[in-house]
């Protein structure tokens, strides 16, 4: 086995350590470090008390910091990072497996702080030297980006000659019985969802003011739920590495609660990232609006439902049209039983173990930077039905939803 630092102790993090820490036959060691130390002791003491064999080590890091991660990375010597800190902190960590010569992975693309832009390029731009140094980054491997990438290339490869059009499709029938909570960092999912929406046709992005494309997406066990358009940052590598595809969206459901006390948010300029002046200090009202909010870490108790998520594709295989849905379905219950978390970040930080392990074992190894869609899908494919995210699939039968 290998030994992986882990970099980020909130919701994702937490199930992240726990899922390497019950496989001492991938991970050797597992090394949990955030800005906040006591998130990564408080995750390590549970993982203790559940009795998995790999006892977590905690370290506190500030990964803003370049030369901090050197030096943490110098003490540590893992074999690989798995980041599930946030964006912004994506290419000081590849910089410092770079000085380090550490292997890299993560789950969201880089953003910049002060704009609310989601793009591959700056990562992107890293592929030489990842290359040259004999390192592998791996981008997005969460579940979406993640497995919606993986679920593609298996479609692609088992199912078609060419796929033509691609929806992903994104539910969550759940309830936290809070009036307003984010399942994911508060700060990054409300910038991805009041940016205009996107989605891919004909060769070019067709952009449209925010949540303006919706309809009701009849989801497995859950039926119909009014879905939105939104832009996804795995669209833009799958229309590359794809590229016969027509048409790809990325649809999202919204309860209209959520909705109502967001748009009041979004009134009022709490959701905005411009800082103002309050009592002689800058503050972000975003910034500010994470701060009050529920951490998406505590919402897992009382979350009861699911998560559906899958895609959609439609195509040709052997001359004629060919429809193929593949989904997984999971319980935010289950998942609270499991590894003390709510059904979001454990659909995220299942994926990412799932990652290290196809890198560590060798199944997914190859020096560069790349997305999850350029890598086998069927190891992978494999391991999501044994370590807790069982698929489905539908070959040639009516969609649930006719677009
Ligand atoms: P949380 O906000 O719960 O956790 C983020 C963690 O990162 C916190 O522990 C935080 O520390 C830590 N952190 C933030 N800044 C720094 C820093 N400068 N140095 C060190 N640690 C830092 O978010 P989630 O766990 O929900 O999400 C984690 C990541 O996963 C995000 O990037 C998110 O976008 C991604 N994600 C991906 C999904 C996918 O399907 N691909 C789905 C959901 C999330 P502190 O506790 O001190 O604030």
């Amino acid at each position: 086995g290998k030994k992986v630092l882990i970099i980020g102790a909130g919701g994702v993090g937490n199930v992240v350590a726990k899922k390497c820490a019950m496989n001492p036959d991938v991970f050797s060691e597992v090394v949990l470090a955030s800005r906040t130390k006591s998130k990564c002791d408080a995750i390590a003491e549970e993982c203790a008390k559940i009795g998995l064999p790999i006892p977590v080590q905690t370290a506190q890091v500030d990964a803003d910091n370049v030369p901090e991660l050197v030096a943490l990375i110098n003490e540590v010597k893992p074999w690989m990072i798995i980041n599930v800190a946030l964006p912004y902190q994506d290419l000081t960590i590849m910089d410092a497996c770079l000085e380090t010569g550490v292997h890299y992975m993560d789950t969201a693309n880089y953003e910049p702080k002060d704009v609310a832009k989601f793009e591959y390029s700056w990562q992107w731009a890293y592929k030489e030297r990842f290359e040259q140094a004999g390192l592998m980054a791996l981008l997005g491997c969460g579940f979406d980006p993640g497995v919606t990438q993986v679920y593609t290339a298996y479609a692609n490869k088992h199912h078609f000659d060419e796929m033509h059009y691609l929806d992903i499709i994104d539910c969550n029938a759940g309830d936290h019985g809070k009036a307003f909570a984010t399942n994911f960092n508060p700060e990054i999912n409300i910038r991805e969802i009041t940016q205009n929406g996107r989605y891919w046709e004909n060769g070019e992005w067709v952009e449209i003011p925010p949540m303006s494309i919706h309809k009701a997406i009849d989801y497995p066990g859950i039926g119909p739920k009014e879905s939105y358009v939104l832009y996804h940052e795995e669209l833009e590598s799958l229309v590359k590495n794809f590229p016969t595809i027509k048409r790809a969206r990325f649809w999202m459901t919204f309860g209209q609660q959520y909705l109502t006390h967001l748009n009041v948010l979004q009134n009022v300029g709490m959701t905005s990232i411009e800082p103002i002046k309050f009592k002689g200090i800058d503050i972000v009202p975003l910034e500010f609006l994470k701060a009050v909010l529920p951490e998406p870490g505590t919402l897992g108790e009382n979350y009861t439902g699911e998560t559906s998520i899958g895609c959609q594709i439609k195509g040709i295989k052997d001359g004629k049209d060919r429809t193929y849905y593949v989904w997984n379905n999971c319980k935010h219950q289950d998942c609270w039983s499991e590894v003390q978390a709510q059904g979001v970040s454990y659909t995220t930080g299942v994926p990412a173990m799932l990652g290290a392990m196809m890198m560590i074992t060798g199944e997914w190894f190859k020096p560069g930077v790349w997305n999850c869609e350029e890598m086998n899908p069927d190891p992978f494919m494999a391991m999501l039905n044994v370590h807790g995210l069982p698929w489905n699939e539908l070959v040639d039968v009516a969609l649930p939803h006719e677009y």
